[in-house]
């Protein structure tokens, strides 16, 4: 048996974790098991659905490297297939029309509250004859198709949970189509399965309580149902369904502010499943080997922005200045940034692109750390004070850097040269180094000084501190 999943999105939203998570899994399976995994857009609500989204899907799963074999498939296009299966499944009285109005049916939930009752529907047009139907059909009774749901129990195997039983009286005759041409979820998902021979259905905890109805239609056609795996929820950091407010946002989001695609494969691969051997760093190929459904876990998975960050960070640190450039230079997302690529020649550009990375968490972020560099920046002159020295301590301490800052040749002007005239210069270094890295950059924290002086260059490093003497002294200094 040739394995075949599918990842099956409703296009009503940009494509966002937990969905490609859900994706990444069936392309998981199927890879490992040499499979086929298929794209199928799941449009049949024709007013939610955008093509906006659909092309923010395809674009977010290439972008990520899941790469689909089959599709993109448009549930729009197939109406045909599932008007044949609705008219088949109404022919053999498996499922019939159902004409009652909003109000009746409105009436009878409210009557089975009020007894205690379950509301479900009462299965009153399922009694109709012919007659009554083609009746209502000749005066244009607007109506609505509903499977007929057998009073039992149905028993279900989860590939991850065991087997699920599921009161099938608790559901009542559940609406598939709102007419031959607007097939719902219920009726087109099955079909769809069926038709492109999907083996496994890998799909979010949360559609559980939908599988029993989607089996039904199998066993109505007389098909045989796929497995069925049911991967665990993801939760906020707060607990609650994952949502935008505990961070979690879309993939475009994430990729706009320069996250790598292999730390997020890295952090969705963990949300759920972990390798044999414990380890948090795992290349997509690594767990392509290693993966199988068995091992992924039933409890919900807790998301985790500090672990992304941290896996962002560690995957960022990898990338030479060069592969940051032409991640940039490549990324419509990260236009933005290419203005920063300009403004120094290229080899210094690479030098920041270098010390940068070592503190940022994102590509976006390894020039805010260094805007000091590409902006006039301003800080309050306590901020050059270094321990209990005092602000004269301070300016003598910078002058004193100043001047033998200027007396270093041009040719001396390098990073082991500059260190030995620094070093020398005050039993704590402190004094030399804090009140000169606020003068460079304006922050508390930055790449090391001298680092910055060489990309500033001799010249442009001295105006500045210049600038913080002057910032400590009411006199102008020469
Ligand atoms: N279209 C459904 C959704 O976006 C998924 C259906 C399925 O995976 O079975 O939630």
């Amino acid at each position: 048996m040739v394995v075949r999943t599918r990842f099956a999105p409703s296009p009503t939203g940009y494509l966002h974790l937990g969905s490609a998570r859900t994706a990444l899994f069936n392309f998981l399976f199927a890879k490992n098991q040499k499979g086929v995994f298929i794209l199928r857009i799941e449009d049949t609500d024709r007013e939610r659905s955008k093509k906006e989204f659909v092309d923010d899907i395809i674009e977010s799963l290439q972008w990520l490297g899941i790469n689909y074999d089959e599709g993109p498939i448009f549930q729009s296009e197939r109406i045909e297939i599932y008007k044949r299966v609705i008219e088949e499944l109404l022919n053999k009285g498996k499922a019939y029309r159902c004409f009652c109005s909003k109000e009746e049916l409105e009436n009878k939930r409210l009557e089975q509250i009020t007894k205690g009752e379950p509301p479900r529907y009462d299965g009153t047009c399922s009694k109709l004859t012919k007659e009554e139907i083609n009746e209502k059909l000749s005066r244009n009774v607007p109506y609505v198709i509903r499977l007929k749901v057998p009073e039992q129990v149905l028993t279900f195997k989860d590939l991850l949970r065991g087997e699920i039983k599921y009161d099938l009286r608790l559901i009542g005759d559940f609406v598939i189509a709102k007419s031959e041409n607007e097939p719902l979820f219920h009726l087109a998902t099955p079909v769809d399965d069926y038709y492109q021979g999907i083996t496994h259905v890998i799909r979010g905890a949360e559609h559980i309580p939908n599988t029993p109805k989607q089996i039904l239609i199998y066993k109505a056609m007389n098909w045989k149902p796929p497995i069925y795996a049911h991967i665990p929820l993801i939760l906020g950091e707060a607990g609650g369904k994952l949502s935008k407010r505990h961070g979690a946002k879309s993939i475009k989001e994430y990729r706009a502010e320069g996250f790598l695609p292999e730390a997020i494969l890295n952090f969705l691969v963990l949300l759920g499943w972990h390798p044999k051997r414990e380890k948090e760093i795992i290349s997509i190929e690594e767990v392509i080997k290693e993966f199988n459904l068995e091992d992924v876990e039933k409890r919900s998975a807790v998301f985790n922005s500090k672990k992304l960050i941290w896996l962002n960070k560690f995957y960022l640190r990898k990338k030479t200045s060069q592969e940051i450039e032409k991640i940039i230079l490549a990324d419509e997302y990260l236009k933005y940034l290419r203005d920063y690529l300009n403004k120094y020649p290229k080899e210094i550009t690479y030098k920041i692109i270098e010390l940068g990375k070592e503190r940022a968490n994102t590509i976006k972020e390894i020039f805010e750390t260094m805007k000091f560099l590409y902006e006039k920046f301003d800080y309050p002159k306590e901020l050059l004070i270094w321990k209990d020295y005092t602000f004269d301590q301070i300016k003598s301490s910078l002058i004193n850097v100043r001047e033998n800052i200027k007396n270093i040749p041009e040719d001396k002007f390098n990073y082991e040269f500059i260190k030995q005239v620094l070093d020398t210069l005050s039993e704590d270094k402190g004094l030399t180094y804090w009140p000169l890295r606020v003068a460079l950059t304006g922050l508390e924290a930055s790449p090391p000084p001298i680092d910055i002086m060489l990309i500033y260059g001799k010249e442009k490093s001295l105006e500045l501190i210049n600038k913080a003497i002057d910032k400590l002294n009411d006199i102008q200094i020469s």
